[in-house]
């Protein structure tokens, strides 16, 4: 009896509500209309949608587009696209294709870059153009190098203590013995209002920061000398990478790799990274409690020869703060241990998005180094040849910034663009879309 009552009530209520909605003009609930029809014949009914327009009372839907499709009438968008978002429906283009040659998306028409996943493009299946040999280089790196270049700062630091200073250019003679150097390249044109990825560079042992980038080489027999400078001004300027941040930080020598390891990543941790989060526009910040936040999907680490053995020390305990990874001539001892440690560090909020290794082979010691790292991807599973990691042999160099530099341009084609996706076994065959059957003819 009572629950009777109540329902009579609420029909009323509700009754009341829809008087009160019709006699303020507001709309219908979707899917109802008022028909313009005689009253007689029908007071509402429900749509029946063809393209957009009532079958029965020929009214226009208002549609709701919900990822390129009206969740009213289930129109499909026609879509017009500007600058890869559709000005009917809002949809960004996902640019699932691109054109190899052009890098023009067929859906949309906007030129898009590469997206690297395990190793090739899953937009058009390329893979990056390595140089295996100094005579490899695409002829306008190094013959077109912008007369625009990019910036260096230098800046001091002290192990373990103090902050990041400015600093002038140590030259031989340093006056305090354990005063560090930091040398920061900003690319042509930097602008604070937009981020950068950052590339560190741990130097070799007693190398100057100023030297990655300030020493020329020849790097073959044809072009002229060249400085690491120049490589990633052409780099840039020539599309073989996005503008980017280079940070090549020395540090204190004291005895193995790894007691230098230790205290290069206090240093890094403590100083130097929330340093050049502060002061450079990056992927990373530095909270107002003082606390480093890191971006390593855009940090990566190269490490040339004792800076690559500091490399694998520090690898498995910093991939919060980097995901990809150069270590160029210098490799580690125990497999096992290294086995271990990298399974302990890796998971799918710290993953290795790349490894690169690299060794020239006009020493024999390369064949020490390509043996571990071997060894090592195939016992590591965080590791997967091709699509994570690669050891690149480079012919025709030694253990010099000419070998180094084209580890640095093959690793900036994979570095900051590829991402690991464990399982998936060739990106492009993956995305492409499943051969759909004919759709039947309605009777
Ligand atoms: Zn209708
Ligand atoms: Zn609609
Ligand atoms: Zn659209
Ligand atoms: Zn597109
Ligand atoms: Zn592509």
């Amino acid at each position: 009896m009572k629950k009777q009552a109540q329902r009579a009530l609420c029909a009323l209520l509700a009754m009341g509500l829809l008087l009160s909605a019709a006699a303020c003009g507001a709309p219908a609930p979707s899917g109802v209309y008022e028909s313009r029809r005689p009253a007689d014949e029908m007071s509402t009914h429900t749509h029946t949608w063809q393209d957009g327009v009532c079958d029965v009372c020929g009214a226009q839907c208002a549609h709701v587009w919900e990822n390129g499709v009206c969740s009213v009438c289930g129109l499909h968008c026609a879509h017009s696209w500007e600058n890869g978002v559709c000005t009917i429906c809002g949809l960004a283009c996902p640019h699932d294709r691109h054109d190899a040659e052009t890098g023009l998306c067929p859906v949309c028409g906007l030129a898009v870059e590469h997206r690297m996943v395990n190793g090739e493009c899953c937009r058009c299946g390329a893979e990056p153009q390595f140089v295996m040999t100094p005579n490899d280089y695409p002829g306008e790196v190094l013959s077109a190098i912008p007369e625009e270049h990019g910036t260096l700062d230098t800046w001091h630091y002290f192990p373990l203590e103090g902050e990041v200073e400015p600093g002038e250019r140590v030259v031989k003679s340093r006056q305090d013995k354990k005063i560090r150097e930091l040398v920061v390249y900003t690319p042509p044109g930097y602008d604070p209002a937009q981020r950068y990825n950052l590339l560190l560079i741990a130097p070799g042992a007693g190398h100057s920061a100023h030297q990655w980038l300030e020493k020329t080489n020849r790097v073959n027999g044809l072009h002229p000398r060249i400085t690491g400078r120049n490589l990633l001004d052409s780099m840039i300027a020539h599309g073989y990478t996005e503008p980017l941040i280079v940070a090549v930080v020395e540090y204190y020598l004291h005895g193995a790799a790894e007691l230098v390891a230790p205290v290069y990543e206090q240093d890094l941790r403590q100083r130097v990274l929330p340093f050049l989060a502060r002061e450079y526009s990056t992927f990373a910040s530095v909270g107002e409690d003082g606390v480093f936040v890191p971006a390593p999907e855009h940090f990566a680490f190269v490490g040339v020869s004792f800076g690559s053995m500091m490399g694998w020390e520090l690898l498995p305990s910093c991939t919060d703060l980097f995901s990809y990874w150069g270590l160029y001539s210098g490799g580690f001892q125990d497999n096992d241990e290294m086995i271990g440690r990298i399974s302990e560090g890796v998971d799918e909020t710290r993953p290795i998005h790349y490894l690169y290794a690299g060794d020239g082979t006009m020493l024999d010691s390369w064949h020490a180094y390509f043996n571990r790292f071997t060894a090592l991807t195939e016992g590591c599973p965080d590791l997967e040849e091709g699509k994570n990691a690669r050891f690149f042999p480079i012919k025709k160099t030694e253990h010099n910034y000419a070998d180094w530099n084209i580890s640095l341009f093959n690793s900036l084609q994979l570095f900051f663009q590829n991402r690991y996706e464990p399982g998936v076994d060739t990106p492009f065959a993956a995305q492409k879309p499943e051969e759909t059957p004919a759709a039947e003819a309605k009777p």
